[in-house]
């Protein structure tokens, strides 16, 4: 070959080159498609590429009108904001960025907003329950081993393989038992060293994790559920991501990531936003520390990231169409960022429901969260917060060797309600994923479970069990998370036992089991449960009575603590009896004549439908 050829194809190579290195690149865009019809009509298109920034665009459709191109300092990025008008069509919008010579579109997708199904909220007459998806049933080995993480059953805290599908092939198991609504640990994805089984360390906000399936088979999951009159919470992680999120390797803004994305422990300081003693350092060092150091903190404060986290549960709904949010570690969040994330969803979902993480060891701390708050300067906005001070009560409340027991306690505790807006709207737990099971180790006897599950279903407030208490599932803090978070026997198909059946379960498992299927399949029925006002009377010689009032249905409830049986006289509780004689037993469909006294067996209790 000549020189000049060689010199030829160089300048071909080069000048090609050139090209590729000037070409417009767009690697990125989120969310990657929207809908016509929404009631705020303004959207942010995320776009990301290289020297994205340095290019111009256009967008020419009839209807969609540019708000705003904005940049950061990273010309990685550009925020596109833009009004689709009422009565825009949907289609294909094209973005067409240029950059001297360089040219190219992005056909953007706007999508019909047709789907009105889902979306129902939860409320008192729901009872939810909580799966830690990787931990309750494999339904595709297939999904097991995928990219750097892989699956370990003999490590507590390793990937286990459980899954969407897994979950879909026992929803008529969890209707049978009587839950109306599911409550998943988070199911975006975590692809993090080590695994992340649990989902707090979310990689990408817009992706189902692969290990548990794909966006297209989360929203056939949520339809199934629906179809099957099940509704499905999702658990969104706003407060921090995963130290493997894509965009920690090229942030689009240096406040993106509080403390300028270097790691600062919090200091776990949750009461220190309503403190009005609080010292504004530690204050200021709860709300910017980083979770741990794997979990970068968030900076909510950040414009373009505010409308980002905002427009990514909006996405969530509309795609997938679930019925409720959990929101982790909610006091960790900046406040008025909630606040518009709370307003935005509900302008678009007024039957939504959002629960939230508010943990702390007393009432008013939780209250201080709930919408229309009168212990808060502002507004929160959040519909229900989690009642964290009856969990801790009632994890002693009930043991079977302490003669009189903590009832008192929970009175005394129920009896501070005049501290919430709405106190039968707040979530009532024995127990979730970060907490020691309600059954701590192997029980001798059910007692103190049905004591346990019958005050839980019967008072106030949103009822939520954690997945494998029907079956006596054990865990203890102690031991680490993963011993809390246990495989449900059964769920893996190379199991040698399944408790998912009745043949499966032991006497005791299958006696617990009935018990609280008898419950939840009667609650259901119960206007009085689900909705009534309720009226309760301190506790005596141990025994705690209460009911639940709704338009002439009334359920009274009479808890025994004390080591031996209780007879009370029923005329103190006329408020609650008032003309009716008669009480059928919810569980055992005894009749009891409650005209003048009652006996409750010791440790034991009554869950009495007054008739006359
Ligand atoms: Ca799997």
């Amino acid at each position: 070959m000549n020189k000049k050829a060689i010199t030829l194809i160089f300048s071909i190579w080069a000048s090609l080159a050139l090209i590729s290195v000037n070409a417009i690149t767009v690697t990125r865009v989120e969310p990657a498609n929207w809908w016509t019809g929404m009631k705020n009509t303004n959207l942010q298109i995320l776009v990301y590429g290289p020297e994205i920034s340095k290019a111009s665009l256009k967008i020419k459709y009839p209807g969609i009108k540019v708000l705003n191109v904005s940049k950061t300092e990273n010309p990685n990025y550009l925020f596109v904001y833009v009004d689709i008008a009422p009565g825009t069509k949907p289609g294909t919008v094209p973005l067409e960025f240029t950059n001297g010579a360089d040219r190219f579109t992005y056909n953007y997708p706007l999508e019909a907003r047709t789907d009105k199904t889902g979306a129902q909220g939860f409320s008192a007459a729901d009872v939810m329950y909580l799966i830690t998806p990787d931990r309750f049933a494999n339904g595709d080995p297939g999904n097991d081993n995928l990219e750097d993480v892989s699956v370990n059953r003999q490590n507590p805290n390793a990937r286990h393989g459980g899954d969407l599908e897994g979950i879909s092939r026992h929803l008529d198991y969890l209707k049978d038992l009587g839950i109306t609504t599911i409550w998943l640990n988070p199911v975006q994805e975590n692809r993090m060293p080590g695994g992340s089984y649990h989902g707090y360390s979310i990689t990408d906000y817009y992706k189902i994790d692969p290990r548990f399936g794909t966006n297209e088979e989360f929203k056939a999951f949520t339809k199934t559920a629906h179809d099957k009159g099940l509704k499905i919470v999702m658990d969104m992680v706003l407060n921090h991501c995963g130290s493997s999120h894509w965009w920690m390797k090229d942030l689009p803004a240096k406040d993106w990531i509080n403390n300028n994305g270097v790691y600062v422990q919090t200091n776990h300081a949750t009461v220190s936003v309503m403190d009005v003693h609080a010292a504004p350092s530690e204050r200021a060092a709860f709300l910017n520390g980083w979770f741990v150091r794997s979990m970068p903190d968030l900076n909510q404060t950040n414009p373009h990231l505010a409308v980002y986290l905002i427009q990514n549960t909006i996405w969530w709904i509309e795609y997938a169409r679930i019925d409720g949010i959990r929101q982790d570690t909610y006091s960790y969040l900046d406040y008025d960022f909630l606040a518009r994330w709370n307003r935005e969803i509900y302008a678009e979902y007024p039957d939504f429901n959002i629960v939230g993480e508010t943990w702390y060891n007393k009432s008013t701390s939780s209250a201080w969260w709930q919408k229309n708050s009168r212990l808060s300067n502002k507004d929160s906005d959040l519909k229900t917060p989690m009642d964290f001070s009856l969990t801790f009560i009632t994890q002693s409340a009930f043991d079977s060797k302490t003669d009189n027991g903590y009832l008192n306690n929970i009175f005394e505790d129920i009896a501070q309600d005049f501290i919430y807006p709405d106190p039968y709207n707040v979530l009532i737990f024995l127990d979730n994923h970060d907490m020691t099971r309600f059954n701590r180790k192997d029980e001798t006897d059910l007692k103190r479970f049905k004591q346990g599950l019958a005050f839980l279903l019967t008072t106030r407030g949103i009822p939520q069990i954690f997945y494998g208490t029907e079956i006596l599932m054990t865990g203890v803090k102690e031991e680490g998370d993963g011993n809390l978070r246990k495989d449900f026997p059964g769920g893996w198909p190379d199991d040698k036992t399944d408790l998912f059946s009745k043949s499966g379960r032991t006497e005791m498992q299958n006696e617990a089991w009935d018990y609280l299927q008898k419950l939840l399949q009667w609650r259901k029925t119960s206007p009085a449960v689900t909705e009534g006002k309720m009226i309760h009377y301190a506790p005596r010689n141990g025994v705690y009575v209460y009911a639940r009032v709704k338009d002439g249905h009334t359920v009274m409830v009479m808890l025994n603590s004390s080591l031996a049986d209780q007879t009370v006289k029923t005329d103190r509780f006329s408020d609650i009896t008032g003309s009716f004689t008669t009480g059928r037993d919810v569980i055992t469909s005894a009749a009891y004549n409650i005209s003048e006294e009652v006996t409750i067996p010791a440790k034991g209790e009554l869950i009495l439908e007054l008739g006359k």
